[in-house]
């Protein structure tokens, strides 16, 4: 009944925990990424600390939006980002896969009154939260795009 959503890449990173603000939108976009990891555990690192003992990526810019284009220029993943590829598919809090779900599939865990402002849902079988497919994500959406075309 559930889609498994597609990954728009199978690279893993970890960021150290400055980054815990970009972590959060790397997700968003469907990067599998956490902020506490093995130092052996496979995982691409990604640092602001220039002093940080591993090979890494290195980030220079500042503030979570540059250091996203940042990165996904590093990685080369911008353009699959830039067309909405793995958006949502991965849940922001804790990185487990996202579930897109209908309100009535939901229902115990919502409530009638979110039912009626919305039916399309993100569900993570994880923590249990829930995002509407609403206004939030509709503002992300115009987040990443100002974000990746900007200068
Ligand atoms: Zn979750």
């Amino acid at each position: 009944m559930f889609v498994v959503p597609k990954y728009p890449t199978s690279i893993r990173l970890a960021v150290t925990p400055e980054l815990g603000q970009l972590a959060k939108h790397l997700r968003m976009v469907g990067l599998d990424t956490v902020c506490e990891a093995d130092i052996n555990d496979g995982r691409v690192w990604v640092t602001s600390q220039p002093e940080f003992p591993h090979p890494r990526h290195l980030l220079r810019s500042q503030g979570y939006g540059a250091q996203l284009r940042e990165l996904l220029h590093l990685l080369g993943l911008r353009e699959q980002v830039s067309a909405g590829k793995g958006f949502f598919s991965l849940c922001l809090q804790c990185n487990h896969a996202l579930l897109p779900v209908k309100g009535h599939q939901i229902l115990e865990r919502i409530g009638k009154d979110m039912l009626l402002s919305n039916d399309d849902f993100f569900f993570c079988s994880r923590c249990e939260r829930v995002f509407p497919k609403g206004s939030y994500y509709q503002q992300m959406q115009k987040w990443l795009s100002d974000t990746l075309n900007a200068q």
